[in-house]
């Protein structure tokens, strides 16, 4: 397949690019580097089956030649930057997604849209199938990015029941790996970063509040797998191992040797959700997926990623 990633110097992009190419398929790698960086695609240069072009998506997307898939994955994801970035958030979730959409549809290319678990905003239900329809307050500080996201997912089902696109959703949970922004403010980076440097690690709130963390090759897998599906329904793809943020600091803080611990912050951005675990009966009996990574193996390897950078 000839395949664009937008996104595609991003964190999860860049290693959805490497996947790609391990299985043969050519990829334009499409990013206008707000919060993705060349970084990630360095070693990618110089490739003849690999291309980047760097380009806002919320503008008229132009690609040469033929197309197979368009995964659609631009978007700041961080709260902390979602929150600094409100109305690019806004424009790459619906302008980027309708560019997307437009150049599958042109080039009768499959699609397949990021989502998030935000779209569930603080769940009332627990934990979170498919079929929930979420808690997000529209206007919260939140909704830039959750609201982007669900129109996203409307204007994704749109395309596929008026133009008979063949669209595919994923709902991505929080997800953590190499290559996470040091300063992206999300807690993996956050509390590796504090404990390598041998600081505390600031806990927002009491800490009780719940996070179920995906390795990212687990999730690769997922999307690939997806990808290569015909399923057109939302599918969740997350590890459903829930830690509450107290705990996982903790672990932070053991698998490192950090001795210098743990402080409050009363820091949490209103409509932080309390709890946040994904039912993955979907993927399983759809994709025959499921994590295999366990959180302790993930961190294990972030962390020796990190240790070089910080
Ligand atoms: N958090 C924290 N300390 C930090 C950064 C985040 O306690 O230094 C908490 C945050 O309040 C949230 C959870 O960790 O409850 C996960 O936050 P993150 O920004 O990673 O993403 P989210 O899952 O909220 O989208």
């Amino acid at each position: 397949m000839r395949v664009l990633v937008t996104g595609g110097a991003g964190f999860i992009g860049s290693h959805l690019c490497d996947r790609l190419l391990a299985e043969g398929h050519q990829v334009i790698a499409m990013d206008n580097l707000i919060t993705g960086s060349t970084r990630n695609i360095a070693h990618l240069a110089g490739r003849d089956d690999f291309l980047f072009i760097k380009h806002n998506v919320t503008n008229y997307i132009y690609i040469a030649g033929p197309l197979d898939a368009v995964l659609h994955l631009a978007s700041p994801a961080s709260p902390i930057d979602y929150i600094q970035l409100p109305i690019q958030t806004l424009k790459v979730g619906s302008l980027g997604t309708l560019n997307a959409l437009g150049l599958a549809r042109e080039k009768g290319a499959r699609f397949l849209l990021a989502s998030t678990s935000e779209v569930y905003g603080d769940p009332l239900v627990h934990p979170q199938p498919e079929t929930y329809h979420g808690n997000v307050d529209p206007v919260g500080p939140r909704s830039v990015y959750d609201e982007a996201k669900r129109f996203a997912e409307a204007l994704t089902m749109a395309y596929h029941h008026t133009h008979r696109l063949d669209t595919r959703i994923a709902r991505i949970f929080n997800c953590y790996g190499p290559r996470m922004r040091l300063e992206d403010g999300r807690v993996v980076p956050n509390f590796i970063a504090q404990a390598l440097r041998g600081e505390p690690l600031t806990v927002y709130g009491d800490g009780s509040q719940t996070r179920s963390f995906c390795y990212i090759s687990d999730l690769v897998e997922g999307l690939y797998r997806l990808l290569l599906s015909s399923e057109h329904q939302p599918v969740n793809l997350g590890n459903p191992h829930e830690v509450s943020i107290l705990d996982f600091a903790r672990m932070i803080n053991t698998i490192t040797g950090n001795s210098a611990g743990i402080i409050f912050q009363d820091r949490r951005i209103k409509g932080d959700p309390e709890k946040r675990r994904p039912d993955i009966t979907r993927a399983r009996t759809l994709l025959g997926w499921e994590p295999q990574v366990s959180l302790e193996e993930g961190l294990r390897l972030t962390i020796e990623w990190f240790r070089d950078r910080v």
